[in-house]
C-alpha cells in the first residue's frame, strides 16, 4: 500500500479513525477482524523431528552401535534393554527440551511489549500484540515501533531501521506527503513495525499490524530469546566426546592385548568392550545438567529475574561489580514535591498565589509529556514519574494547563526540555524545565541572582532531593523551537523532589557487599543528590563522586585507576556508561550494568551482564540485554546472583556425583579384560547404574538449598576450569573407594549371579553414601540444610524402591540377572557405603584446613 503517498487525513478516514483513537468496543471487534498484531512462527519441526534429534548425538551412536552388535552375536534381550535405554534417554531429553520450550515461551510472554495508544481522547497502554489498524500510536524514545504507522505528528523523531533496510544511520522521520513512490528506506513520513526510536516522539496511526507489516513480508524476528546453553554444560559435552574419543583408543588397545595375550574368543570380546562403553560414557549426565539449568532459570524468573541469554546463568555466579541506576532501581521512583523556591524563598501554598507563582505553576503544568489535553485526569495519566509529582503539585494551585505549540523533548543527554506556548494574554512563551545548571547556563542573571539559585539548588541537592529548575523565555516570535531558542532565559524557580531509596536496596547492597561485588552508582541526577542517596543506601565508597565532566576530559587510562576507589558517578551520559564498563572490564572485574535507556544498549551489550528494566526500560535496552528485571528491583540482582551462585555449585557438585561412578565402573570393568577374568556386571547392569540409580540420585543434588555462605565469599574466578586438579584427585580416589571395597565382598562368593548382584548392590549403596557427601563440596554434608532439600529424600525412597525392585523381585532378577541377598550381605555394603562417607568428609575437612591455612599464609 503506498500510504506514504495519501494525506494522514484521507488515511485517517480510510481507516474509520481519527485523532482521538477508537473506541474500546470498535478495537475488540477489530482486532477479531485483522488477528493479533505478532508474526507467525517460521514452521515449527514436528515432534518426531524433535525425538530424531536426541538420537544423532555422539553418546548415543556409540550406545546404538553396542546395541546392534549385542543383537548381531545373538544376545536379543541385553540389545532390548540397550536400545529401550536409548529410547528412555531420548525420550527424556525431548521432554526437557520441551519443557525448555515452554518456559521460554513464557519469558517471551512475560517480556511481551507494551503501547501507548489514544482510545477515545485517552492515553491508555496495550498490549502490542493487541493493536490494530486505525489505533493512534505514541511513540517516545527508546520503543520499538510497535506496527506499521504513517506518522500524523512527530517532535525530533529519529528512528533506526536497520532491521528493516540494514542501513544502520538513524533516519530522521517527519510528517510530509509524497506524491509520487519512493523506496522504503526513504519513507520518512512512515514508521515501520520492529524499527528503533532513536530519540524524539511522535503519534502515527497504524495501517498495518503482524505479517502484513513490512517485517512481515520479510519475516523477521522480532524478539528472539535464543536457545543457547552455558559454557559449562558445552565444555562438560566436550568432555564427554573425549571421553569416547578415549575410550576408543583404550578399545584398540585392549583388543589388541586380549586377543594376542589370551586369545579370548570375539564373543566374550564383544560384550567386555560393550560392557565398557556403557559404563564409561555418562549417558545421563548431559540431560541432568539441562534439567538443573532450566529449574533454575524458572525460579529465577518466579523471582523476577528473566534470564535471556543462558550463559548470563553462570556469569551471575562470577560477576564482580555491579553498575545501577539510581531512579527506580535504587530508589523507589515515588517522588513527591518537597520544596518549591521562587526567587522570593520557599513558596508558601497556603498563601495566595501571585502572578509571578502563576506562571511557575503553569511551567511545572505544560511544560511536560504526559498531558496532551485539558480534559486528561491526573489519575488516568501514567508516563514520567518526575511529571508526574510536579503536576500532582501544582495541579491543585490552579496550576493551568497550556496546549504545546511546539516542543524538545526531555532528553537525558540535554537534560532540560522546552515547549512553546500561547498565553491567554495571546502572547507567546518558551517554557524550559531541567537540571538547574543547565538552566541557570542559559539564564541571563546578575551575579547576586545567580549565587542565590546555585545556594538554593546546593542545599536542596545535599538533602537528597532531586532538583529541576524552571525558566521562561517570554514574547516568543518563531512558531517552532529549536534548541538555540533556549538560550537568555529568566529563572523563575526551582523544585525539590524527595525519591527515597527503596528499604530492600539497602539490604542488597549490604548483601552484595559482603558477597564481594563492588555496587556502583550511575546516575544522571546532580552529585550531591547521589551522595546523599548513596550514604542512605550503605555504599561503600561516597567521599568521592566522579561528575560526567570529569570523566570526559579524563584518559582511559586515569579514568580505569579511578574507577576502583569510586562508587559513585553522577551526571553521566551513555556514552560515559559505557567508558565506565571498559575501564572496570580491563581491570579484571566481571561487571553487570543496568540500563534504562535507549543509549544504554552499548553500555549493556559490553557489559558481561547487561540488565534492563522490565517496566521503565526501553524495548531497545531490553534487546541488548542478557537479563531483564520484571519489578526493576535492585534487590532482584542480588537475589538472581545468589542463585546464579547456588545453580553454578549444583551443576558442579553434580558433575563431581557422576563422574567417579562412571570410572570407576569403566575400572572394573577393564581390571576383568586385562586380567581375563569373567565379567563383574553384565552391561545391562551397568546400565541401570548409569542411567537409573544415578539419574535418581543426582536428582536432588539440584535441589540443594544454597549453601550458608553462598553470600559471603568472594565470586567464582570466571576462567575456573571445569574440573580442577583437585577434582580429579576427588573423582579418581573416590572410583577407588567404590570399586575396590565392592570386589572384595563380592569376591567372597563363588556364584556369579551373587557376584555380580553384591557388586551392584555395593556400587549403588555407595554412590548413595557419596551422593550425600556432594551436596556439600568442602563443608559437612550432614547439617541443617540436608532437611530442607526435600527431594534428598526422594531420591533415597525411589532409589530404596528401585533396589527393592531388582535384587528382591523376581522381575528385577529375571531383568537384571540379579538374585536376592541375605540381611548379612545386605549390611556389609551398607558399611562399605558408611566407610567411603566417613572418609570423603575427612578428606573434605583436611583439605578445607589446609586450602584456609594456605589463604591465611598468602594474606599475612
Ligand atoms: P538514573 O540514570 O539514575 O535513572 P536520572 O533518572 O536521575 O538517573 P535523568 O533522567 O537523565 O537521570 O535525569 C537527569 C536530570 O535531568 C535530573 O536530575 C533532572 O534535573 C533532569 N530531568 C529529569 N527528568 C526531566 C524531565 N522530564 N524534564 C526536564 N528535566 C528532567
Amino acid at each position: 500500500m503506498t500510504w506514504h503517498q495519501k494525506e494522514t487525513d484521507t488515511v485517517l478516514n480510510e481507516f474509520g479513525t481519527s485523532l482521538k483513537g477508537l473506541s474500546a468496543d470498535e478495537r475488540k471487534e477489530r482486532l477479531e477482524a485483522a488477528g493479533s498484531n505478532q508474526l507467525s512462527e517460521k514452521e515449527p519441526l514436528k515432534a518426531w523431528q524433535k525425538i530424531g534429534k536426541h538420537f544423532v548425538d555422539v553418546l548415543i551412536i556409540v550406545l546404538i552401535a553396542a546395541g546392534i552388535l549385542k543383537g548381531l552375536t545373538g544376545d536379543y534381550i541385553e540389545m532390548a534393554i540397550i536400545f529401550a535405554v536409548v529410547l528412555i534417554n531420548g525420550c527424556i531429553s525431548y521432554f526437557q527440551e520441551r519443557k525448555a520450550e515452554e518456559s521460554l515461551d513464557g519469558l517471551k510472554q512475560m517480556m511481551g511489549m507494551e503501547t501507548i495508544i489514544l482510545s477515545e481522547n485517552k492515553q491508555v497502554t496495550v498490549d502490542t500484540a493487541a493493536l490494530v489498524p486505525g489505533d493512534i500510536v505514541l511513540l517516545r524514545s527508546g520503543d520499538v515501533v510497535p506496527a506499521d504507522l504513517r506518522l500524523i505528528s512527530t517532535s525530533e523523531l529519529v528512528i533506526e531501521e536497520s532491521v528493516l533496510t540494514g542501513e544502520s544511520v538513524p533516519i530522521e522521520k517527519k510528517e510530509m506527503m509524497f506524491d509520487a513512490d519512493v523506496a522504503l528506506g526513504d519513507r520518512i513520513n512512515m514508521a515501520f513495525s520492529g524499527t528503533l526510536v532513536q530519540s524524539g516522539t511522535a503519534s502515527g496511526v497504524v495501517v498495518a499490524t503482524g505479517d502484513k507489516t513490512e517485517l512481515g513480508k520479510i519475516n523477521a524476528a522480532l524478539l528472539s530469546v535464543a536457545q543457547q546453553t552455558t559454557p559449562l554444560i558445552k565444555k562438560m559435552t566436550h568432555l564427554n566426546k573425549l571421553i569416547v574419543k578415549g575410550l576408543l583408543v583404550l578399545i584398540a588397545f585392549v583388543v589388541v592385548f586380549a586377543v594376542f595375550r589370551y586369545g579370548m574368543e570375539f564373543n566374550l570380546l564383544l560384550s567386555a568392550l560393550i560392557a565398557l562403553i556403557v559404563a564409561v560414557v555418562p549417558e545421563g549426565l548431559p540431560a541432568v545438567l539441562t534439567m538443573i539449568l532450566s529449574m533454575g532459570v524458572n525460579t529465577m524468573a518466579k523471582e523476577n529475574a528473566i534470564i535471556k541469554h543462558l550463559p548470563a546463568v553462570e556469569t551471575l555466579g562470577a560477576m564482580t561489580v555491579i553498575c545501577s541506576d539510581k531512579t527506580g532501581t535504587l530508589t523507589k521512583n515515588d517522588m513527591t514535591v518537597a520544596d518549591v523556591i521562587t526567587k522570593n524563598g520557599q513558596l508558601d501554598t497556603s498563601a495566595a498565589v501571585t502572578k509571578a507563582e502563576q506562571l511557575l505553576l503553569s511551567v511545572m503544568s505544560s511544560c511536560q509529556d504526559i498531558r496532551t489535553d485539558s480534559c486528561q485526569k491526573l489519575s488516568e495519566l501514567s508516563g514520567n514519574p518526575t511529571e508526574r509529582a510536579l503536576l500532582m503539585y501544582s495541579e491543585p494551585l490552579s496550576g493551568d494547563f497550556l496546549p504545546a505549540i511546539d516542543k524538545l523533548p526531555f532528553h537525558s543527554e540535554h537534560k532540560f526540555m522546552a515547549t512553546l506556548h500561547d498565553l491567554p494574554d495571546k502572547s507567546r512563551c518558551l517554557y524550559v524545565k531541567g537540571a538547574p545548571e543547565k538552566l541557570l547556563a542559559q539564564s541571563r542573571l546578575t551575579k547576586q541572582e545567580r549565587h542565590y539559585w546555585q545556594t538554593q539548588t546546593d542545599r536542596l541537592t545535599k538533602k537528597g532531593r532531586r532538583v529541576l529548575g524552571f525558566a521562561v523565555k517570554p514574547d516568543f516570535s518563531g512558531q517552532t523551537v529549536e534548541h538555540e531558542d533556549v538560550s537568555d532565559l529568566q529563572m523563575i524557580g526551582l523544585a525539590g523532589i524527595i525519591d527515597p531509596p527503596k528499604e530492600e536496596a539497602i539490604v542488597a547492597v549490604e548483601q552484595c557487599l559482603q558477597a564481594g561485588i563492588a555496587v556502583k552508582m550511575i546516575t544522571g541526577d546532580h552529585k550531591d543528590t547521589a551522595r546523599a542517596i548513596g550514604e542512605t543506601l550503605g555504599m561503600k565508597h561516597t567521599c568521592r563522586v566522579l561528575e560526567g565532566s570529569d570523566i570526559e576530559s579524563m584518559s582511559d587510562a586515569s579514568l580505569q585507576s579511578l574507577v576502583q576507589e569510586v562508587d559513585i558517578f553522577a551526571r553521566t551520559t551513555p556514552e560515559q556508561k559505557l567508558r565506565i564498563v571498559n575501564a572496570l572490564q580491563a581491570n579484571g572485574e566481571i561487571v553487570g550494568m543496568t540500563g534504562d535507556g535507549v543509549n544504554d544498549a552499548p553500555a549493556l551489550k559490553k557489559a558481561d551482564i547487561g540488565i534492563a528494566m522490565g517496566i521503565k526500560g526501553s524495548d531497545v535496552s531490553k534487546q541488548a540485554a542478557d537479563m531483564i528485571l520484571a519489578d526493576d528491583h535492585f534487590a532482584t540482582i542480588a537475589r538472581a546472583v545468589k542463585e546464579g551462585r547456588r545453580l553454578y555449585d549444583n551443576l558442579t557438585k553434580t558433575i563431581h556425583f557422576f563422574l567417579p561412578s562412571s570410572l570407576a565402573q569403566g575400572l572394573v570393568v577393564l581390571v576383568a579384560l586385562l586380567t581375563n577374568m569373567p565379567l563383574p556386571l553384565s552391561p545391562t547392569q551397568v546400565l541401570w547404574v548409569n542411567m537409573v540409580t544415578t539419574v535418581a540420585l543426582s536428582y536432588a543434588i539440584g535441589f540443594e538449598k544454597a549453601a550458608r555462605d553462598t553470600m559471603t565469599r568472594a565470586p567464582r574466578p570466571v576462567n575456573e576450569p571445569i574440573l580442577s586438579g583437585y577434582s580429579l584427585f576427588r573423582i579418581f580416589y573416590v572410583s577407588l573407594l567404590v570399586t575396590v571395597p565392592c570386589f572384595i565382598v563380592a569376591s567372597q562368593f563363588e556364584d556369579t549371579a551373587v557376584r555380580q548382584t553384591v557388586l551392584l548392590q555395593g556400587i549403588v549403596l555407595s554412590q548413595a553414601c557419596y551422593m550425600l557427601s556432594c551436596r556439600e563440596l568442602l563443608h559437612p554434608a550432614i547439617n541443617r540444610n540436608m532437611f530442607r532439600n526435600k527431594a534428598l529424600f526422594i531420591s533415597f525412597g525411589a532409589l530404596f524402591i528401585l533396589q527393592f525392585f531388582s535384587v528382591n523381585t523376581p522381575y528385577g532378577n529375571a531383568l537384571l540377572g540379579t538374585v536376592p541377598l541375605s540381611a548379612e550381605q545386605q549390611i556389609q555394603l551398607i558399611l562399605v557405603g558408611a566407610i567411603l562417607f566417613v572418609i570423603v568428609e575427612t578428606e573434605k575437612m583436611i583439605t578445607k584446613y589446609l586450602a584456609g591455612r594456605k589463604s591465611r599464609t598468602k594474606l599475612a
